[in-house]
């Protein structure tokens, strides 16, 4: 089964997602699964790849996506 792969933008450096294997399993409850396949971490802003695990072990792909004008520009006050 491929890995999971997370989005990040540029200036992302956190992130929280659930692993979608989790919650497929059809192991325990669903509140049991919701809660075992919160997956949270971070990413260095100058690192394009990574990976992470779920509790579980399952493998989630973190990618930076880095486009051109997003992010670039400070908000407008
Ligand atoms: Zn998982």
């Amino acid at each position: 089964m491929p890995a999971q792969t997370v989005y990040l933008l540029a200036d992302t450096t956190t992130f929280a997602v659930l692993c979608d294997a989790c919650l497929a399993s059809r192991e325990g409850s669903l509140a049991a699964r919701h809660r075992a396949a919160q997956v949270e971490g971070s990413l260095r802003r100058d690192v394009d790849i990574g990976f992470r695990s779920c509790r579980r072990g399952h493998r989630i792909l973190l990618k930076r996506v880095r486009v051109a004008g997003v992010g670039s520009r400070g908000f407008a006050a």
